[in-house]
């Protein structure tokens, strides 16, 4: 099922985009929780990591992968950040087309609420 996040791949919706590859996307979150906050997002539609097949295993390397990237770029690796990946309700997704959260410009609490 498509969600907001194709359109923004698709740019039918705008978004301010960090990083951009031929497998993923990355964009500053519209309601940011932390100074850097950044959504990393496979281009392909995958519903969430309950839904993951083993054939994505490259794709969602490929999200961490970059993750540690944009981190660099955006000058948040060395003194540290968050990844997260909200699953299904309880784990507070919204958004169902599977994405990696990149926290970070603060000292971060745990555990998170
Ligand atoms: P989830 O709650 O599913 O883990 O995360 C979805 C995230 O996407 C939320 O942090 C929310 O603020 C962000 N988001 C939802 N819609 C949009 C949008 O249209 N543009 C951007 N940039 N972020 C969005």
């Amino acid at each position: 099922m498509p969600s907001i996040f194709s359109k923004i791949i698709n740019r039918e919706i705008p978004a301010d985009i960090v990083f951009e590859d031929e497998v993923c996307m990355a964009f500053r979150d519209i309601n940011p929780q932390a100074p850097v906050h950044v959504v990393i997002i496979p281009k392909k539609e995958i519903r969430s990591l309950a839904d993951i097949a083993p054939a994505d295993k490259e794709i969602l390397g490929h999200l961490l992968v970059s993750a540690a990237k944009i981190a660099e770029k955006l000058k948040i690796d060395k003194n540290g950040y968050r990844v997260v990946i909200n699953t299904n309700d309880d784990g507070g997704q919204t958004v169902f087309h599977i994405h990696l959260h990149l926290l970070g410009g603060r000292a971060l609490k745990w555990p998170p609420g």
